[in-house]
């Protein structure tokens, strides 16, 4: 579903991924882990094209992201066309982002109505659906002031899964969240996994990773340093800065 070959993104003289490969089957959860400034949001950013690459090729569901190829070579994207790419990722971040004056319910039935076509009675039907899945049925009608972060993370969710993507994107969906809240967002995230849905994780989430990750993937200053099976991984570490990754935060 996803596959990464010799990715890499500089901004200005930085190098902040440097050749990574990196494939994701359908319905496979693959989970990043890494110190900060690693790289792992600026991964996830290019994969849909928030970011452009320097060099490498990405593929998402075996389509070209922002190129398209005739013969050897490569043409830029018409922006319409990078905005229909992206509409099939959905992405979730550790801030929110939800707007503040809608309900959760119009949050969610933002984009299927504005840019998905749909009319506002198949949208509100869509958005309580997903709210319902992501165990907001009693809330639909509050502002995300009114709503736990760990609801309104909930919400964002529902409302990246409004879209009905191919592949979700989560960069690190709990980490802004009081801990009591985190156990909800991994739940519904574990949901969405069992579900089928692809997904790459950006999580210090261990446990979740453990459990719920098909491989887990350890950046360090812009390489993948080491991937695999996420028990192999968290068990048995292979490199040494995996090693004492995992020691700190283990
Ligand atoms: P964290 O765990 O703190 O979220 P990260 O692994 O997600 O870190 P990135 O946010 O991808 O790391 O950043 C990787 C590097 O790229 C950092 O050195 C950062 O300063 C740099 N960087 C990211 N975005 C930009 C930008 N727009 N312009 C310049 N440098 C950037
Ligand atoms: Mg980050």
């Amino acid at each position: 579903m996803v596959r990464a070959s010799q990715v890499s993104k500089s901004f200005g003289s930085i190098e902040v991924l440097r050749s990574i490969d990196l494939e994701v089957a359908k319905g496979e959860v693959a989970c990043i882990i890494g110190p900060s400034g690693s790289g792992k949001s600026t991964f996830l950013r290019c994969i849909n094209h928030l970011e452009q690459i320097n060099a490498g090729r990405l593929w998402v569901d075996g389509v070209l992201m922002g190129y398209r190829q005739r013969g050897d070579k490569l043409y830029e994207m018409k922006p319409k066309d990078i905005a229909a790419q992206r509409r099939q990722i959905g992405m979730v971040f550790q801030r929110f982002n939800l707007f503040p004056h809608k309900t959760a319910l119009e949050n969610v039935m933002e984009a299927p109505t504005q840019v998905g076509g749909l009319s506002r009675r198949e949208a509100t039907a869509k958005a309580e659906e997903l709210l319902d899945r992501v165990g907001l049925a009693e809330r639909m009608k509050m502002y995300p002031s009114q709503l736990s972060g760990g609801q309104q993370q909930r919400v964002a969710i529902a409302r990246a899964l409004a879209m009905e993507p191919k592949l979700m994107l989560f960069d690190e969906p709990t980490s802004a969240l009081d801990p009591e809240l985190v156990g909800d967002v991994l739940d519904t995230m574990k949901e969405l996994a069992q579900s089928g849905m692809t997904m790459i994780v950006v999580t210090h989430e261990m446990g979740f990773a453990r459990e719920v990750g098909d491989s887990l993937v350890f950046m360090d200053d812009g390489y993948i340093v080491e991937s695999g099976h996420p028990r192999e991984v968290l068990g048995n570490p292979q490199h040494a800065r995996t090693q004492a990754f995992l020691s700190k935060v283990l």
